[in-house]
């Protein structure tokens, strides 16, 4: 897709002239890649504020970069930041905007002693912010992550026995995303089982899986560079009322959401769409996390739903919707969809669903022979 990355980083130069640079150093690998295509571990990219673009990699990737990116000029060295300041100083573009919330002290001491150069000076969060609203290639990648996802949940989760450990049926639904397409999982999936279920981020061990026990399955897959993110919350034999109560809780506040997720709904106030729901259930303390987060080339990337977060959702933006409750010593429920925000006519036109399940429907527990 070389013409929709041109037309990223023509859409990035503005936010140049407002640093008051003369070009861009992007260093961030994955915004390199959104603004090139190019996919590496060492790459670094020169964006004039007026003109053509400079792409620094090593051997390693430069047959990569000159089939992926052919529409830019490629330069083959090892120390890519370095060589682009003293290419960048070298053409007249001596005030240099580079990416802070990436550059190390070391390194950034490193450029400032690149000859010619007259200042660096902050870019922000530019680029980060131009990946928030997605173009529909983007969403068409991250729409396959997602089924990807759900294809792989649904085939691992009829596997769930009794003495199987955490382990085990975070592997199983790992190795059931990769046969079913995925580049590779978009995160360490995370499985907690009966009381682990207590700890929202809980690494998957050797507990063996119990009748009685809510299990919280968090998984998603990378396709394309693209992350799905989906939890789903099981019972393992028949649940005791308490677990039946706050799936019910979390499925409520999890709808209400979704439904509040719109074009131009304040991010802060989405959260609170699910967040007071669970705290007029008494659990608002137990719900420790913010309500959601956007996805894309990160498994983690703006906008962020939390409290006093801000800012407002856009078109064309997918977001997670993942609340939950945490109660420690006894378990936790967590369910998480990716879902695009659109604009559109009504409230159902206004988002597409991306992670669905056939074995799970989030608005009620599924319960599993043990
Ligand atoms: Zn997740
Ligand atoms: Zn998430």
């Amino acid at each position: 897709m070389p013409e929709s990355h041109a037309l990223r980083r023509e859409r990035l130069q503005p936010a140049i002239v407002a640093s008051g640079a003369d070009a861009a150093l992007i260093t961030t690998l994955v915004n390199v890649r959104y603004l090139t295509g190019l996919a590496s571990s060492n790459a670094a990219l020169l964006v004039p504020a007026d003109g053509p673009p400079v792409l620094a990699t090593d051997s390693r990737y430069v047959l990569a970069a000159e089939r992926d990116c052919p529409d830019v000029e490629l330069l083959n060295v090892r120390p890519v930041e370095t060589a682009l300041a003293e290419l960048a100083a070298a053409r007249g573009l001596g005030r240099l905007a580079f990416e802070a919330q990436e550059m190390t002290v070391e390194r950034h001491a490193a450029l400032a002693t690149t000859e010619g150069l007259a200042a660096l000076v902050p870019l922000g969060h530019a680029v980060e912010q131009l990946r928030v609203v997605k173009d529909e290639a983007e969403l068409a990648l991250l729409a396959r992550a997602c089924e990807i996802t759900g294809q792989a949940f649904d085939q691992t989760v009829t596997r769930i026995r009794a003495g199987m450990t955490e382990r085990e049926l975070a592997v199983l639904v790992e190795r059931a995303m990769v046969d079913a397409g995925a580049e590779k999982p978009a995160f360490d999936t995370i499985v907690a089982s009966g009381t682990n279920g207590a700890i929202p981020h809980h690494a998957p061990g050797s507990r063996c899986l119990e009748e009685g026990d809510m299990i919280t399955i968090d998984c998603g897959a990378r396709y394309a560079g693209y992350h799905a993110d989906m939890t789903r919350t099981v019972m393992l034999g028949e649940p005791a009322a308490w677990q039946r109560d706050l799936y019910d809780l979390v499925a409520t506040a999890q709808r209400a959401g979704i439904d509040a997720a719109v074009p131009g709904a304040a991010a802060a106030g989405v959260d609170a769409a699910a967040r007071d729901i669970i705290a007029a259930a008494g659990h608002g303390g137990h719900f420790g996390h913010g309500l959601g987060h956007g996805v894309g080339l990160e498994i983690h990337e703006a906008p962020q739903l939390g409290v006093a977060k801000p800012g407002t959702l856009g078109d064309r933006v997918p977001l997670t919707v993942e609340p939950g409750v945490y109660l420690p010593g006894l378990g936790g429920v967590r369910i998480e969809d990716t879902l695009v925000v659109r604009s559109g006519a009504g409230l159902a036109a206004s988002r597409d669903l991306l992670t669905t399940t056939q074995t799970v429907t989030p608005g009620e527990l599924l319960v599993l022979e043990p």
